[in-house]
C-alpha cells in the first residue's frame, strides 16, 4: 500500500469493555509485533480503571496507551471524572475527546470537546478529537457542513499539528458493519483537510485524520489507502489481538 502523508496512527478504543480478564489481549499483541517493522504508530485506550494495569502489560513495547475521555478541569469537584493531567501520570500519550457516544448519550456540545482537547494539550497529551455525521444528516446531504461546524468548534485556537489528531467517524457507521465508500471517506478526508487549513491554526498537512468505523481486517486496506486517511480509529475489532493486528498489519 502506498503511504502518503504523516505517519499513520492505528488506536483501538475499548469503550466500556474490558477487565482485568482482558489484560491478556495487549500482551498478546504486544508479543504478535515484537519483530514487526511498522509504518504506523499503535495505540490501545482502554477503560481507565485499568489503564496503569494496560501500561505495565506494554512495558517494553512500541504500543501507547490512550484514554477515552477526561475532564476539562485539572481537578477538583467533578465526581465520576477524569483529568487529562491522571491519564497522563498514568503513562497515556493520547485522550480520545468528543466521541459520538459521548456527543450523544452525555449531550456533549462543541465547546465542550474544545475545552477538553484544551485539557489534553495542557496535560501534553495528543486529543484524538472524533466528528462525524448522522446518518439523518448524511441523507439530507449536509455531511460537509456538519463536519465544517465541527471543526470550528470543536478544535480549540492554536492546537499543533504534533498534540492534535482528528478521527473521522460517521456515526451511522460505528459499530454497525456499515462503512461509507471510499469516494464518500475521501471526500470527507479532503474535506476536513482543507478546513484545518482555513479554520484553526493548525498544520494541515501534518496533521494525522483518522478514519472510524466498523474498521476491520477486510476492510482495512481499502479505507486506509484512501487518500487523506491517516489510520484508523477501531471500536469492536481492537478487542482481540488477532483482529486489531489485521488492521495494524496495513502498515507492516
Ligand atoms: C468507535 O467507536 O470509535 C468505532 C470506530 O467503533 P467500531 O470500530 O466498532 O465501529
Amino acid at each position: 500500500m502506498a503511504i502518503e502523508g504523516p505517519r499513520a496512527l492505528v488506536a483501538g478504543n475499548w469503550k466500556m469493555n474490558g477487565g482485568v480478564a482482558m489484560l491478556k489481549e495487549p500482551r498478546l499483541l504486544a508479543a504478535m509485533l515484537k519483530d514487526v517493522k511498522l509504518k504506523c504508530d499503535v495505540m490501545v485506550c482502554p477503560p481507565a480503571i485499568i489503564a496503569r494495569r494496560v501500561k505495565s502489560v506494554l512495558k517494553g513495547s512500541r504500543i501507547r496507551l490512550g484514554g477515552q475521555d477526561c475532564h476539562w478541569a485539572a481537578s477538583g469537584a467533578h465526581t465520576g471524572d477524569i483529568s487529562a493531567e491522571m491519564l497522563r501520570e498514568a503513562g497515556a500519550t493520547a485522550v480520545i475527546v468528543g466521541h459520538s457516544e459521548r456527543r450523544t448519550n452525555h449531550g456533549e456540545t462543541d465547546e465542550l470537546v474544545s475545552k477538553k482537547a484544551t485539557a489534553a494539550h495542557r496535560a501534553g497529551l495528543k486529543a484524538i478529537i472524533c466528528l462525524g455525521e448522522t446518518l439523518d444528516e448524511r441523507k439530507a446531504g449536509k455531511t460537509l457542513e456538519v463536519l465544517s461546524r465541527q471543526i470550528r468548534g470543536s478544535i480549540p485556537s492554536g492546537s499543533t499539528a504534533d498534540l492534535t489528531v482528528i478521527a473521522y467517524e460517521p456515526v451511522w457507521a460505528i459499530g454497525t458493519g456499515l462503512t461509507p465508500t471510499t469516494a464518500e471517506v475521501a471526500e470527507a478526508h479532503a474535506h476536513i483537510r482543507k478546513e484545518l487549513e482555513g479554520v484553526v491554526d493548525l498544520e494541515a498537512a501534518a496533521t494525522r485524520i483518522l478514519y472510524g468505523g466498523s474498521v476491520k481486517g477486510s476492510n482495512a486496506a481499502e479505507l486506509m489507502g484512501t487518500p487523506n486517511v491517516n489510520g484508523a480509529l477501531v471500536g469492536g475489532a481492537s478487542l482481540k489481538a488477532a483482529d486489531f493486528l489485521g488492521i495494524i498489519k496495513v502498515y507492516a
